[in-house]
């Protein structure tokens, strides 16, 4: 069966097409700026040139329309009509506490997602966008909702609830969720297979780090805590989010800078994190550069984002009493070996032992820990789209 994978932000659309039979990609593509001047798609499909389409697209169901005719096109087409998908999987960030799992989408489901609109205002809008748009162009073809939030369901109650007044749970679902689920579940299933042992007997600490940066406890195959909180600005120091800080410095700059809660927001999710401290980029490329020609801040930045990393995954590993192996993943877990290799130094005493030199590898699937350290350390790039078609695939199947 073929499943159409759809991740549908504000303005833009990724989208793959992949053939299940092998997990082949057959076609994959972004839309941008739709609903603003200069809409774009650059569609790929394999074994042929990129086509870029320039047109305008006012929502995302004239994105997707474009998209579908992009697939099925003569010439640079992955497939020959749309019946040939069989089902579309959709990434929807929120799924509160009504979703442990992925799920096929009906009304029910539909009204569902709306009412975790206001758990994740940015992100559920553009997600609904999306399905509504498929719906209304494959009205015949079962969609698929699989929620970042879903994995982290089996967090217990002590590391989900916040010590602030019950009362905020109970009203406003004020509790920590959790993000990247579909990316920490993914590499921990690929990390046993990688191990030839059964998920259920292993302890993993799975570090996705990126433009935004999480960390994961997976005990038994179950996420047991997780970094990011009630939204993904708590945990590690990111890009631009600033990740844990004492509340009490908000009220503070706030009365200092004369902020309002708008101003405050943008500070710590836009102007905060690695980029706040060094002044320099977001981009971790940028500040390794930086680093070594002597910038100091770029330097603190880069020592602050590992010495936090470090500090997760010890904790995460005392949580669990033992850990089996560590993780990483993401645009620099999977491509920065220099952060690999500091965030490691501290953890020796916990049998973490990075090996320098098979550590020295880009964005390929390998084991980087020395042999005589009893936890293994391992390089997985992330595929969140065949997680989404691998669920989407189940749920069809056992309709
Ligand atoms: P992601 O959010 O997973 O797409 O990760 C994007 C981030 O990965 C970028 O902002 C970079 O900071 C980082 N990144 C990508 N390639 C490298 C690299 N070769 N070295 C260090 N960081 C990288």
């Amino acid at each position: 069966m073929n499943i159409l994978v759809i991740n549908c932000g504000s303005s833009s659309l990724k989208y793959q097409l992949i053939d299940m039979n092998g997990e082949d990609v057959l076609a994959k593509g972004l839309v941008e700026r739709i609903g603003i001047e200069g809409s774009v798609i650059k569609h790929d499909t394999a074994g042929k040139d990129r086509v870029v389409i320039k047109e305008p697209m006012k929502d995302h169901k004239r994105a997707l329309e474009l998209v579908l005719e992009a697939i099925v096109d003569e010439e640079h087409g992955a497939i020959k009509s749309m019946d040939e998908i069989g089902a579309v999987g959709h990434r929807v960030v929120h799924g509160g506490e009504e979703f442990a799992d992925s799920v096929i989408i009906d009304e029910a489901v539909m009204e569902a997602i709306d009412r975790c609109i206001e758990l994740a205002p940015l992100h559920n809008p553009p997600n609904i966008m999306g399905i509504e748009a498929c719906r209304e162009l494959m009205p015949e073809t079962p969609m698929v909702a699989v929620f970042d939030t879903a994995f982290h369901q089996s967090i217990p109650a002590e590391n989900y609830i916040y010590p602030l007044p019950y009362e905020f749970y109970e009203k406003y679902k004020v509790r920590r969720y959790g993000f990247h689920g579909t990316s920490h579940k993914y590499v921990s299933l690929r990390a046993a297979e990688i191990l030839g042992k059964d998920i259920k007997d292993l302890n993993i600490v799975t570090c996705h780090l990126g433009n935004g940066s999480s960390i994961t406890a997976v005990q038994g195959g179950e996420s047991i805590d997780t970094s990011m909180g009630f939204t993904p600005l708590e945990g590690l120091a990111m890009g631009t989010r600033s990740g844990d800080i004492d509340p009490a410095i908000i009220p503070f700059i706030m009365n200092k800078e004369d902020m309002n809660f708008d101003d405050v927001n943008e500070l710590l999710n836009k102007k905060s994190g690695v980029l706040g401290i060094s002044g320099v980029s977001s981009d971790f490329r940028d500040l390794e550069v930086a680093a070594e020609e002597g910038n100091e801040r770029a330097k603190l930045a880069l020592d602050v984002f590992c010495n936090r990393v470090t500090k997760y995954i010890a904790a995460y590993s005392a949580q669990m009493c033992s850990v089996d192996a560590v993780v990483f993943t993401a645009g620099i877990g999977e491509n920065s070996a220099s952060i690999r290799e500091r965030v490691c130094d501290g953890l020796e005493c916990l049998n973490i032992i990075i090996d320098k030199e098979l550590n020295n590898v880009r964005g390929k699937e390998a084991i980087v820990s020395k042999a005589l350290g009893a936890v293994k350390i391992l390089v997985i790039p992330t595929n969140e789209e065949l997680m989404i078609a691998r669920d989407t695939l189940n749920l069809v199947n056992n309709r």
